[in-house]
């Protein structure tokens, strides 16, 4: 139940929402099918279906988020690899006593109807980990 059981998705910071938007859609010959902004984190999702897996963009909604900050450092680019799993709480306990290092204490409500909680890139190697699994 705790380990990761896919790919659920690919964040991708971007500086320009509708230039995005034109390359993702030409890229995946499909439309988005959702789009949603957590106020919370400063940032406007656009997802991506590509088979089970997804590709959610991410666009800054203000210069002090840390997506708009991730791009100010390093760029538009692959931002995290989000990993499904069964409870995302659980999965955090089982990395916590792994010594991963969490950036959330615990999960918290996402965009696209998920629970998610993130490990810190430091303890997985420069690679940004999102935990995102269903609302029970
Ligand atoms: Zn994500």
């Amino acid at each position: 139940m705790d380990s990761p059981i896919k790919i659920e998705h690919l964040g991708i910071a971007v500086r320009n929402e509708s230039e995005a938007k034109k390359t993702f859609s030409a890229l995946l010959g499909c439309e988005p099918y959702k789009e949603e902004v957590v106020e919370s984190e400063g940032v406007k999702t656009i997802f991506y279906r590509v088979g089970e897996s997804k590709i959610e963009l991410l666009v800054a909604t203000r210069p002090d988020s840390p997506v708009a900050k991730f791009i100010e450092k390093r760029g538009e680019g692959i931002h995290h690899v989000a990993f499904g799993v069964g409870d995302a709480n659980a999965a955090l306990q089982r990395l916590g006593r792994l010594d991963f290092s969490a950036v959330n204490a615990e999960a918290k409500n996402g965009a696209d109807d998920k629970l998610i909680a993130f490990l810190h890139p430091k303890s997985v190697h420069g690679v940004l980990v999102e935990l995102c699994s269903d609302k029970p």
